[in-house]
């Protein structure tokens, strides 16, 4: 038997999808406007495409336009940029992503510079980033903004909490970072150098682990009542030799322990598409001079 609250992010991302649906509904009715997601596939990467499927669905699902543009793994790194230069001068594409990894030929940084910041929905793009840091407007991350909405669902106010993020990933552990100081909590960023881990993480009220080792986070590093949003994704061999996800936090014995936390699979994984179609509505909305929804955090 668990203690701690199970934050249910596969309901909480289903009910953020139907908002998203309502707003792009009205968006059609009283703009004409369809958001549009392009997501482009470089390659053949098996866990990449089952990402790209499921993203497609989604859109769909939710009343935009979904487009997909599967390239060859050795499409050289000229055609892509074309293809990025074309997508960002299309009206009716809101959202442009490149799924990574991209092949090895392709440097990564120059294919997210190359999308426009105002439709760069993942948002990685330097600008974005920097927007953030400084608290401008952009598109935060979808990870840790799914992550940042399960936590003020579940805790209210986080100003003064004391937050440890382990791990320091562009894509997880600085944007997550910046989004809690954002919420004035007081932040510490963990890392593979940290010195005396778990006494760090034993120090914190909100414990977000983005490190992709499975069960590392043992449940006595835990401090009592806190929240622990779990985000890594592990592949594990599990009873009878079947492969199971895992996450970060040794779940079993954290859950004992803290106030509320994220299961794996059901925490964050579901909360990563729903805030890609939330930031495509975003910048559909801007893009027309319509007035944003803020989605996501209650009413
Ligand atoms: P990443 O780029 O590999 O970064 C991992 C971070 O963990 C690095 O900053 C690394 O530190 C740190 N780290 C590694 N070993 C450590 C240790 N022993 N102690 C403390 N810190 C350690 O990974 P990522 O892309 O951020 O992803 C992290 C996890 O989240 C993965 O499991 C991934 O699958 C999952 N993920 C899930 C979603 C989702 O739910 N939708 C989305 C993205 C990622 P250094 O910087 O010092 O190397």
């Amino acid at each position: 038997m668990s203690d701690a609250k199970i934050i249910d992010g596969k309901a909480f991302a289903a009910k953020l999808r139907e908002d998203i649906t309502s707003e792009v509904t009205k968006l059609k009715a009283d703009h004409g406007v369809t958001p549009g997601l392009a997501v482009i596939l470089v390659g053949e990467d098996p866990a990449s495409q089952v990402y790209v499927r499921n993203k497609g669905k989604q859109t769909l699902e939710c009343g935009m336009n979904s487009y997909e543009h599967k390239l060859s793994p050795d499409t050289p790194q000229a055609d892509l940029l074309a293809l990025i230069a074309k997508l960002n001068a299309d009206p009716n594409v809101h959202g442009i992503l490149c799924q990574l990894p991209v092949p090895d030929h392709i440097d990564e940084q120059a294919i997210l510079a190359a999308i426009d910041p105002a439709k760069d929905v993942d948002g990685f793009h330097v600008v974005n980033a920097g927007a953030l840091a400084t608290g401008g407007e952009g598109f935060a991350p979808c990870t840790p903004y799914g992550c940042l909405m399960l936590l003020k669902d579940t805790l209210g106010d986080l100003s003064g909490k004391r937050a440890v993020v382990v791990g320091r990933s562009n894509i997880v552990g600085k944007p997550m970072a910046q989004l809690l100081l954002k919420e004035s909590c007081t932040v510490t960023i963990a890392h593979s150098r940290t010195r005396d881990l778990p006494d760090e993480v034993r120090r914190a009220d909100i414990v977000i682990a983005a490190v992709g080792r499975p069960n590392m986070i043992k449940g006595d590093w835990i401090a009592p009542g806190a929240t622990v949003i779990d985000v890594g994704i592990n592949r594990v061999e599990g009873d009878a030799g079947k492969m199971k996800l895992v996450g970060d936090v040794e779940f079993a014995t954290a859950s004992k322990v803290a106030g509320a936390i994220t299961p794996v699979p059901g925490g964050v994984g579901p909360m990563t598409i729903a805030c890609l179609l939330n930031n495509t509505l975003i910048s559909a909305c801007r893009a027309n001079g319509v007035a944003v929804p803020k989605l996501g955090f209650g009413s």
